[in-house]
């Protein structure tokens, strides 16, 4: 009987838990996409809401079409240079509506190549995005930000100091790995799995994309949409810290690679480390990673584990992580602590990280050990932050 009970309960409450984040993740939104002058920008609109806006002004759906290619394809920011579009249309557009990008406030270059921007939004706001060139070949990932600061406080990370500013709006989302490729000249859009540079998105910038799902969700939807960026879904990995309401909705709606910042495997010491623990306790954490959808042998899930010395990085930790991921089609990140201002842990040695991949691997899960990246200019994971304050509300 309570069996059957908390089965029929289960969906209700994690229906309503998902409410509750959604509306509480609205208050934080970020503000409308008009400009002081009227002007309208046109990123991160869906298609839907593009044809709107072009219906507004009398314009028929093909337009829709056509300028979707130009902004997401071609990579155009000026309406002057649609050479497909009429003269006197080119100005009316120009007169309603811009094509924006976020501003780049100041850009830098690590010694191992990675490039961290730090992006301002038009109104003031900050956030960190970090790009990746693979070693080897000319590809990278670009890390994107979800939020500018975040709610949850986990305690190694340095994004976690900074309080939640608000969330990222889907054309700030969009607009930073845009303004990334109009960095590296990455326009047009390179079709389908043709190596590009700048070829995967992880979201694991600053901000949890999971209490800000909705920009998130829409923002994927527009960099996956085959007429424009077009890339693909297995080319884009989320990161959470375990909202698990949201987990089987992203998982469901978008498809997209789940990496799972696990860090702990007693729930006392995940209590501490990702304070989301206690909400959501590591049972429910991997009860929802047995349910994503794209979890299969091709598509494994991530386990992201930070190696703190001392703290978490044990043979006996090692052996505990095996047996509660056991038959989850996944892969273990292992990422050495990445030190900050005022940070209080210490990298796990050499042979500890050692061992404790040797357990991951001989148990058959792919052990990575994250090499770091662009340490020396505070952008490697963990290492984000931004002066960006919350405006106290008035008095
Ligand atoms: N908020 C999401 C996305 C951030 S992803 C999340 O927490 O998953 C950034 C990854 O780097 C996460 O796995 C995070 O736990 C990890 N991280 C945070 N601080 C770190 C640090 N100082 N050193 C190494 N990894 C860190
Ligand atoms: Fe937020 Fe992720 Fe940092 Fe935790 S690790 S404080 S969830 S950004």
């Amino acid at each position: 009987m309570p069996e059957i009970m908390t089965d029929l309960t289960v969906p209700d409450l994690t229906m309503a838990e998902r409410e509750r984040i959604l509306a509480k993740s609205a208050l934080f939104d970020p503000p409308g996409v008009a400009l002081a002058d009227g002007r309208r920008d046109l990123i991160g609109l869906s298609r839907a809401e593009l044809a709107a806006e072009l219906a507004a002004i009398g314009e028929p759906a093909f337009r829709a079409k056509q300028l979707w290619h130009w902004i997401y394809h071609q990579g155009a920011t000026d309406f002057s240079r649609m050479s497909s579009i009429a003269r006197p249309l080119q100005e009316k557009l120009a007169e309603k509506f811009v094509i924006a990008r976020p501003e780049v406030a100041t850009e830098q270059t690590s010694a191992d190549n990675t490039r961290k921007f730090l992006f301002r939004f038009r109104d003031g706001q900050e956030a960190e995005t970090v790009y990746i060139p693979d070693r080897m070949e000319d590809r990278g990932a670009v890390c994107i930000s979800s939020q500018v600061g975040c709610t949850l406080s986990c305690r190694f990370c340095h994004t976690g100091t900074q309080t939640l500013v608000r969330n990222l709006g889907a054309a700030e989302i969009v607009g930073q790995f845009m303004a990334a490729r109009d960095a590296y000249g990455e326009w047009p859009s390179p079709k389908g799995e043709t190596p590009r540079l700048l070829s995967t998105i992880v979201l694991m910038g600053m901000g949890e994309p999971l209490y800000n799902y909705a920009n998130v969700a829409k923002a994927m939807h527009i960099v996956m949409d085959n007429e424009g960026i077009s890339l693909s879904r297995r080319r884009i990995t989320l990161s959470t810290s375990g909202v698990v309401p949201m987990m089987d909705r992203a998982g469901a709606e978008l498809g997209i690679n789940l990496a799972v910042s696990l860090h702990a495997v007693r729930d006392d010491l995940r209590d501490e480390l990702v304070p989301l623990n206690r909400k959501y306790p590591i049972a429910e954490l991997i009860a929802a990673c047995r349910r994503y959808p794209a979890a299969s042998n091709a598509r494994r899930i991530t386990f992201e584990y930070v190696m703190l010395r001392g703290v978490n990085d044990s043979e006996a930790d090692a052996r505990e992580l095996v047996r509660l991921i056991a038959g989850i089609p996944a892969k273990v990140n292992l990422i050495p602590f990445n030190p900050w201002p005022g940070s209080a842990y210490q990298t796990s040695t050499r042979p500890a990280i050692a061992r404790f991949a040797r357990i991951v691997n001989d148990a058959g899960f792919a052990s990575p050990v994250r090499d770091p990246r662009g340490r020396d200019i505070l952008a490697a994971c963990g290492q984000l932050r931004t002066d960006s304050r919350r405006a106290r509300p008035a008095a």
